[in-house]
């Protein structure tokens, strides 16, 4: 096991009201205390928070409160002591340094969250849902990390193991004693329809992972449109603050904004907003390359199209390059009493000025990625791309067992790939030992005679 003792300053680097500088190790509360005056800690109980100064070399650096998790009770299960100190980058630093000058080591990057998972207090996807916790920007994707880190995802995969562990059981069974049964009978019978079940839990996970991938990670998206269509105005409609500038003369817009937005809980990642900018110093070819290549990147296109204005070559240009992407094309303008027919698939009027159609706009985006109702609490969504990786793996492995029984190969031929895809499961939850299949294998065969 780990026996050095990590620090690190947990809360963001910059001034604030606090800062958090955390140990984690055997000698936590040891090291911790050579530089805290205070209670002394060794004699503490655990989850107790004690308040003092940290002193080194007899100057004194802060005043503090020291909260102490003492083994197996914490976060990575080893003694954590958390200093919560000011909020200065110097002084959180000049304490990080007190630290490692008398023993504990700097911690790599996740460590703490890596040291949670190698002393088992949580497994591979809990400890991504860490990561996904912090990088949350919508309720619904916070709430998916919470259940991730509950252990959601790990259950769901556990289940999923545990019952192709019968399968290879059933098959192990039959190789150790060939009399049991009749080979082809039992392909054909028992374990033919227990991987067909697998493979339709599975199919159905990767179906409503695309929603959980959505939910996650957002939807990168481009506003396209030639210039004073209005996608500056559009873009602050939809942020509903100014934070775009929107000019009456072609060609002064220059700000370049790129952020997130929350529709309706569906982040909105803007790509390429520089496409925005209005610039008449850019020649229209350099003007249309750039374009290309946010439409290439981009998941979803928000087309902007004048109200006012027939269509230009520009436009048509414009259109053709994003017609076989997800694509809404918004007519914008309304307000101006001029329609001119603009016929299309995923098309919504509005107008950016009046802010009219914005809704029915966010309407359509969460139709497009979000079909049907989304229930967290109930249903789990994978949405990691790891975990669809592998489990998109998986799949293939249980359809390859499959063509083997079809093609009346050895039994064992199909066993090699439910043992390949139990193994790709584990690779999500982070168990791959080989041991750990033969120790539960053993087990179940002790169950079942
Ligand atoms: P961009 O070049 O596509 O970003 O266009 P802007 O958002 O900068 O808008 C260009 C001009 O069109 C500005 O004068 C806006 O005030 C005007 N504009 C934008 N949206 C509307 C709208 O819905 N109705 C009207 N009447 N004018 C608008």
């Amino acid at each position: 096991m780990n026996k050095d003792t990590i620090v690190a300053i947990s809360t963001a680097l910059g001034q604030g009201a606090i800062s958090i500088v955390r140990l984690s190790g055997d000698e936590a509360i040891q090291i911790t205390s050579k530089v805290f005056k205070g209670k002394d800690l060794s004699k503490v109980p655990t989850h107790t928070v004690h308040y003092g100064h940290i002193f080194h070399n007899d100057k004194v650096i802060d005043e503090v409160l020291v909260t102490v998790f003492k083994n197996p009770r914490s976060f990575t299960t080893e003694d954590i002591v958390e200093i919560n100190c000011h909020g200065g980058v110097f002084v959180a630093n000049k304490i990080l340094q007190a630290l490692l000058i008398e023993g504990a080591r700097a911690a790599n990057p996740g460590e703490f969250t890596e040291r949670a998972f190698l002393n088992g207090r949580i497994d591979l996807t809990q400890a991504e849902a860490v990561m996904d916790i912090i990088e949350a920007k919508s309720d619904l994707s916070l709430s998916l990390a919470n259940k991730g880190l509950d252990g959601d995802i790990y259950r769901l995969i556990a289940d999923l193991r545990s019952e192709l562990l019968n399968t290879i059981a059933h098959i192990e069974v039959n190789i150790d004693y060939p009399e049991y049964d009749d080979v082809i009978e039992l392909s054909n019978t028992i374990i033919k329809p227990e991987i067909e079940k697998l493979i339709v839990k599975i199919n159905k996970l990767l179906e409503k992972a695309s929603y959980g991938k959505v939910i996650k990670d957002g939807v990168k998206t481009a506003i396209i449109g030639r210039p004073n269509v209005g996608k500056s105005s559009l873009l602050n409609a939809l942020l509903r603050e100014d934070k775009a500038i929107v000019t009456e003369i072609q060609g002064t817009t220059r700000d370049t904004v790129e952020g997130s937005v929350n529709i309706g809980g569906i982040i909105l990642n803007l790509v390429d907003t520089a496409g925005i900018r209005k610039s008449t110093d850019i020649v229209e070819s350099i003007g249309i390359q750039k374009a290309k290549a946010a439409i290439e990147e981009a998941e979803l296109i928000l087309f902007v199209l004048d109200n006012s204005q027939t269509l230009t070559e520009e436009d048509k240009q414009l259109l053709e390059l994003t017609s076989n992407k997800k694509r809404i094309v918004i007519v914008n303008k309304t307000d101006i009493n001029k329609e001119v027919l603009h016929n299309y698939e995923n098309r919504v009027s509005v107008s950016a000025l009046n802010k009219t159609g914005i809704t029915e706009l966010e309407e359509l985006i969460r139709s497009m990625f979000l079909t049907g109702e989304i229930n967290i609490t109930d249903q789990t969504y994978i949405s990691n791309a790891r975990h669809i990786a592998k489990l998109t793996e998986a799949m293939g492995a249980l359809h390859e067992s499959i063509l083997a029984i079809n093609d009346d190969l050895p039994i064992d031929m199909a066993e090699i790939d439910l043992k390949n895809a139990w193994q790709l499961l584990g690779e999500i939850i982070g168990d791959t030992s080989s041991t750990s299949l033969l120790d539960e294998l053993f087990s179940k065969f002790c169950l079942g005679k």
